[in-house]
């Protein structure tokens, strides 16, 4: 049987970097076993849904490199992928049940059961529920005459269809990663399965839909684990296979204390969505917008909660292919470690060319104050190689390096106060003047060091007397890349105007 998985997002909010984990490692095994994978649109909650909020997840997994087989936006054998255009299935199926004894009607008003519940609370009866110990007491087509079951339906009472859960009885499934999961059948109520309205709950459509699309292998967040007995009750009252569970496990917040939520990105300062999201007039930044590469995010994630078996690390989407497997997923939360994660983006920018990295430079220019356009390619493509071993984030390429775009206007203070004495000035009027004579066809870094060493062995300058004051001089700062390096990139001219200005204003 060849193997198909799937994501099946509820389209109510911007997608969490942990749905990006479940879709990743969906997408991982299907490559990985040659399957299928699926994109299901969950809508079935209309109160939920958010409009923008399918594209939004889209867009978001085709940033990250994650491609589907089939889904909303690709049709395929099993479309509609959206269950709001499934209607008429569920309704089929939930008839199926019901004419099998397998489900039943029920006639309780939210009201009432609202009232039974606070009673019992009252008389000390904690977590009441509508299952098979309390069935035969309520408004039901198990518990009432035919006749009134008939009349009810008649009248066009509103109604709801309930899983007949069987009585006293284990249910026990095997789930990929948390091994043997049992439940008792006094634990699960008698799950509505359609509504009122004639909507399906998530349960039913969910186990309707995935054995529809033949899904092989359900990989989903550990929050659903609780439901996976009620889902194996659900197959087997249709005389269907269940496929192939694996619950993950949780990402766990920075500090280790408890699952990471939307609200924790402002709390940590880390992005929780993949793109830029608004939400009630608030802009999230998302990891894209925040400079994150989409392959270092990927590796970063891949590791939350799976490992190779081996300390290899850094691995792209092929690699995670070849290596992963549901055996390597481990039980247990995993803490998002701020730290690797930037770890990784700073590693993805050192590796990729300069060619590669040209987009992010020319955005960031762009979006800045300054005119990108006086930059050529060869230009900004040297200012990346001189800054992409020194940065974190893509945009840094830029606002780490502004002195690579425009004179300083402004020095460090106090590393001025403390390093441009009246001899480094003197010191850096020398070299002024020695550059002054220097042929710009031999302006570049090699020989303009090869000439200051010259210089300085001659003079006896010591390295510290000057080369820091010519880096404050050309870039205004105290770090960077080499100094001979920006003089070089910046031009003869460029370079005497910023040791002039820096004498003057300094
Ligand atoms: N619609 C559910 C969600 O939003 C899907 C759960 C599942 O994969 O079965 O997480």
């Amino acid at each position: 049987m060849s193997v198909v998985v799937r994501f099946a997002p509820s389209p109510t909010g911007a997608l969490h970097i942990g749905g990006v984990r479940t879709a990743l490692y969906n997408y991982l095994l299907a490559k990985r076993l040659g399957g299928k994978f699926i994109l299901r649109i969950e809508d079935t909650d209309q109160v939920r849904f958010v409009e923008g909020a399918e594209q939004y997840i889209i867009d978001s997994l085709k940033w990250c490199g994650i491609e589907f087989d089939e889904g909303t936006h690709l049709g395929g054998e099993h479309a509609p992928y959206r269950q709001s255009e499934r209607s008429e299935l569920y309704k089929k199926y939930t008839q199926q049940l019901v004419e099998n004894g397998q489900a039943y009607l029920a006639f309780d008003t939210a009201e009432e059961l609202e009232a039974i519940r606070n009673k019992s609370e009252a008389d000390g009866v904690k977590g009441w529920q509508y299952g098979y110990q309390t069935r035969m007491g309520l408004k039901n087509s198990l518990a009432l005459p035919e006749e009134e079951v008939k009349r009810l339906l008649a009248a066009g009472v509103p109604h709801v269809v309930r899983l007949k859960v069987p009585e006293n009885e284990e249910v026990s499934l095997y789930d990929e990663i948390r091994e043997d999961v049992t439940m008792h059948t006094s634990q699960i109520d008698d799950k509505v399965l359609m509504k009122s309205d004639g909507l399906p709950t998530y349960h039913l459509a969910n186990i309707v839909d995935d054995h529809l699309m033949e899904v092989t292998h359900v990989i989903r967040g550990e929050e659903w684990l609780p439901s996976a007995p009620l889902h194996v009750l659900l197959y087997r009252a249709f005389g269907w296979t269940p496929p192939k569970f694996a619950h993950l496990p949780l990402i766990l917040r920075p500090d280790g204390h408890g699952k990471l939520s939307k609200r924790d990105g402002a709390v940590f300062g880390i992005p929780i969505f993949p793109l830029d999201w608004t939400e009630k007039g608030e802009l999230l930044k998302g990891f894209k917008g925040s400079g994150f590469l989409p392959d270092a995010l990927l590796n970063f994630l891949v590791l939350l909660g799976w490992n190779p078996g081996h300390d290899e690390e850094i691995m792209t989407i092929e690699r995670m292919v070849e290596l992963f497997s549901l055996e390597k997923v481990g039980k247990a939360g995993t803490r998002f470690d701020v730290d690797k994660l930037h770890w990784f983006n700073a590693t993805y920018i050192k590796a990729k060319s300069n060619e590669e990295l040209l987009p992010y430079l020319r955005n960031a220019l762009n979006e800045s104050d300054l005119n990108g356009e006086n930059y050529t390619d060869d230009y900004c493509k040297m200012a990346i190689s001189l800054m992409k071993e020194r940065v974190t984030f893509t945009h840094e390429l830029f606002t780490h390096a502004r002195y690579l775009f425009e004179t300083p206007q402004t020095y460090e203070a106090t590393f001025a106060a403390e390093k441009w004495t009246d001899l480094a000035k003197a010191n850096v009027l020398q070299i002024k003047t020695l550059w002054e004579g220097e042929d710009e066809a031999n302006w570049n870094h090699t020989d303009l060091f090869a000439n200051f060493k010259t210089y300085t062995k001659g003079n006896k300058i010591k390295n510290g007397d000057i080369l820091p004051q010519l880096r404050l001089a050309l870039t205004g700062t105290s770090g960077g890349p080499g100094v001979f390096e920006i003089a070089e990139l910046i031009g003869k001219k460029e370079t005497l105007h910023r040791i002039e200005k820096a004498l003057a204003e300094i």
